[in-house]
């Protein structure tokens, strides 16, 4: 089978070495339109010079998704076990366990594949058509460089639809989907067939760190808490309270499992999260740290006034319960807001409490969590962290 060639009447960006090529800016006629979804294609300008092998999807705005910067690349399980290869070298630079975010997309130099790491299982995001065609390979090159005794398939990220896929979750070997995942020193429990992603955000790892670190002898609010992420941390660190809140009991109960794992205790309160901070508010109940670290506002570009405003007003709110001298970490995982607008929201949101407060830390994702350095969007999540006096 021959390979198709999608054109480039202007090929700005992929010039300046974005690994997206937008429908835009390529040449759409018929015979790009016929192209499989997910076939893997050359890319080239119009004088035939060449800008990589990707894959294509005439139904996505991202139509090409670049894997290799020359044309020609044989995309096969030699091609993903040498870039899993290098995925897994990165990791085990400052990771002492196999416990990671294994390989993370574009960062890594695979557009449309994640996998998480949970020792000998991996759970493994399949994004786009091309990389749904690309299964097989991808399972053989796993096996080859880790073999792993578990892979479970999460193929049911909403944004699989933009790429026509359908939506599922399957086994591809091995058996089981409740694990523990070490992480800082502590135990938790993730249930990665059931759970929320790929089971466990292992992005705010060194963000949990930190907030351990200040949390011996303080009273701690969770908010959002998932399975207790943050939680579960501060309680292993000596926090005196820790009230985890979520909107979804099985989160809370495995919160609570994990806790029990730990030798610790926490208070597990299945609520709206504005609606519970209006209540403590109104109770003049205070922790000395607050955590909120809720899911995407911003879903997408056209959502950015309304969830800048969302960002603002839990700032606001989670402040209103953070006690004299205590912390606040403020996380937003929407790749859609930009950090100096998330941090301009935060801001503002203060302001309104007339506390004073000081910026601390500001972090994204873990070292596990690698930015293609010209697709700033693969920087999605932001974490701020203010002393309120
Ligand atoms: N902090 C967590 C990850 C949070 S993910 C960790 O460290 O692992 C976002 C969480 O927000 C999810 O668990 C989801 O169930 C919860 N959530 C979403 N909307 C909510 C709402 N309105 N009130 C409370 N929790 C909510």
């Amino acid at each position: 089978m021959s390979r198709k060639t999608i054109i480039l009447p202007k090929g700005r960006r992929a010039r300046g070495g974005s690994p997206w090529i937008f429908s835009n800016e390529i040449r759409m006629d018929e015979a790009a339109k016929a192209i499989a979804p997910g076939a893997v294609v050359n890319v080239r300008g119009e004088d035939g010079r060449a800008f990589g092998t990707g894959y294509f999807n005439p139904k996505s705005l991202i139509a090409v998704r670049l894997l290799a910067e020359e044309c020609d690349v044989t995309i096969d399980a030699a091609f993903f076990a040498e870039r899993i290869t290098r995925a897994v070298a990165l990791r085990t630079a400052f990771y002492d366990k196999p416990f990671y975010r294994l390989f993370h997309a574009e960062g890594d130099g695979v557009p449309g594949l994640v996998i998480d790491r949970f020792g000998d299982t991996l759970s493994v995001q399949i994004g786009t058509a091309g990389m749904e065609k690309q299964q097989t390979a991808i399972l053989m090159a796993l096996d080859q460089v880790l073999k792993p005794k578990t892979v479970l398939l999460r193929a049911d990220a909403p944004n699989r639809t933009l790429e026509g896929l359908d939506s599922y979750v399957k086994l591809a070997k091995g058996e089981g989907h409740r694990i523990a995942v070490e992480e800082n020193g502590v135990r938790y429990i993730a249930d990665l067939q059931e759970g929320q992603k790929t089971g466990w955000y292992y992005d705010q790892r060194d963000n949990r760190a930190f907030i351990a670190a200040l949390a011996k002898g303080k009273s701690v609010l969770d908010a959002y808490s998932y399975t207790g992420g943050f939680g579960i941390a501060a309680a292993r660190a000596g926090a005196k309270e820790v009230v985890c809140l979520d909107s979804s009991a099985p989160a809370l109960a495995l919160a609570e499992e994990s806790a029990r794992a730990n030798g610790v205790s926490i208070q597990a309160v299945k609520a709206d999260v504005f609606e519970e901070l209006a209540r403590l508010k109104a109770a003049n109940e205070k922790f000395d740290i607050v955590v909120a670290d809720p899911p995407p506002f911003v879903k997408s570009k056209k959502d950015l006034e309304p969830g800048a405003k969302a960002y603002r007003k839990l700032a606001r709110m989670a402040a209103d319960v953070t006690a004299p001298g205590g912390f606040l970490l403020i996380a937003s995982c929407s790749h859609n807001i930009p950090a100096e607008r998330f941090a301009a929201e935060c801001a503002q949101g203060l302001l309104r409490t007339e506390r004073r407060a000081a910026l601390i830390r500001q972090a994204g994702a873990g070292a596990d969590h690698p930015v293609h350095p010209l697709l700033p969007e693969s920087a999605y999540l932001k974490a701020l962290v203010y002393a309120l006096d």
